[in-house]
This record gives structure tokens, sequence and C-alpha cells, in this order.
């Protein structure tokens, strides 16, 4: 089974490169981050507060997402709705970032990344991929650049999807996000032990894929 693990913070190359991965590879790509937007939206879309515990466990435990794969791109069915798109909303990011640092959500997500990666040849990318979700996966790899780059490649993204962003104020929220993501107490945004770092800021995403699949393909 090949399974690789691309971690890192946010902006720093990971689903650009899983996918180049995926079909150079001919493996599934799991976008992990898109589950936690995912347990977002639903909070916002019924009103409640992603910080309140009590209230995120009750959407958790209700929870209808699928997944499923469209000529291998990823859809995300929540409660029977295609919302692949509406996750990818700039508001979408932070709250994410908020609902899963609950332990409740997550486990529920790395039980649903564990099942699916144990079924099948996959790149997972998110931000505990190599140090929890799967400590045992043959490659790990944790993607990192600098924050202006990353900010501008997310604000790049959501231009071209017609929103409307400030790039120093998602400079802001990405080093907020990253603060976060490191800083929450269960299986936190950190490089596993034995993941290879590679800095993305100054190379492209196919020249990323390539370091990895040379390394895969031994
Ligand atoms: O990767 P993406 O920006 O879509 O992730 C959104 C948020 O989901 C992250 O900021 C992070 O808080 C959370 N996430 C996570 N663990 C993962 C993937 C994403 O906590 N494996």
């Amino acid at each position: 089974m090949i399974n690789i693990a691309l971690d890192g913070p946010a902006g720093s190359g990971k689903s650009t490169v899983a996918k180049i991965l995926a079909e150079k590879l001919g493996i599934l790509y799991l976008d992990t981050g898109a589950m936690y937007r995912d347990c977002a939206l639903k909070c916002l879309n019924s009103g409640v507060d992603v910080s309140d515990e009590v209230g995120v466990k009750g959407i958790i435990d209700g929870l209808d997402l699928k997944i499923r794969y469209d000529g291998g791109a990823q859809v995300t069915l929540l409660d029977g709705k295609d919302v692949s798109k509406e996750i990818r909303r700039a508001e979408i990011s932070m709250l994410a970032s908020t609902v899963s640092a609950h332990k409740a959500v997550r486990m529920k997500m790395v039980e649903k990344q564990r099942e699916i990666a144990s079924e099948m040849d996959c790149v997972l990318d998110g931000r505990d991929i190599g140090s929890f979700v799967l400590p045992n996966a043959k490659y790990k790899f944790y993607l990192t650049a600098d924050s202006m780059v990353r900010a501008e490649r997310r604000y790049k993204e959501l231009k071209e999807r017609g929103e409307e962003v400030d790039l120093n104020a998602l400079h802001e929220e990405i080093i907020k996000r990253d603060y976060n993501d490191s800083h929450r107490d269960f299986a936190p945004l950190v490089k596993a032990k034995d993941a290879e770092v590679i800095d993305t800021s100054y190379i492209s995403a196919e020249e990323v894929a390539e370091i990895i699949i040379k390394k895969v393909k031994g």
C-alpha cells in the first residue's frame, strides 16, 4: 500500500502537489482539510458557534458527510449536497481552524481518513497526517514556504474564484491560522520526526512533485 503524507502550513503548496502526485502515480488524493471545512460549514449553516464544544459535538454526532471522486477530483457531500466550491470561501478557512481543534471533531475525521488510507493507495494532505493519522506511512513530507509567498498563493487562488480579498489581511490571517493549528492541544500541525522538509517558496509544484516521485519510486 502506498500512503504519502503531505503536511505543512496553509498555502505551502500541499494540495497542488498532491493533485500532481495523484495523477502521475495513479493514486487517490484525499484532501483532509476539506473535511474540516465541511464541519465548519455545517456549524455555520446551523448557527452553531465553532468554538462551542458542546454545540459542535452535537453537529458532529449527526454529521452526514460523504466523500466521492469525480474523475479523480474529490467531491464532498454535506447532507447530500455538493459543497466542494462553498467550503473554499475565505471565511470558512478560519472557522475550519477553530472547529478542527476539538478532539471529537478530529477523532471522527481521522477515523474516516484512516479507513480510506487502509483501503487504497493515496496521498493525503493535512496538518497531522505524518504525526498522528498515519504515523507508519512510508513516505512523509513537510512542505513549508515563506509566509508572504503562501499568502500570495492564496490571494491568487481566491481571486481566480472571484473573491475580493486584501493581501495583507490574508497574510495576517494565514499567520494566525498557522499559530492556531500548531498550538492546539490535540494533534497539532507539526513536522513528524521522520518527515522530509521541502521548502516550496521558490520552486514550482511540478518540481516538488518530482522530488517526491523520485523518493517513492526509489
Ligand atoms: O488545508 P486547508 O486550508 O483546507 O485546511 C483548513 C483547516 O483545517 C486548517 O487550517 C486546519 O485547522 C484544519 N486541518 C487540520 N488537520 C488536517 C487538515 C486541515 O486541522 N489534517
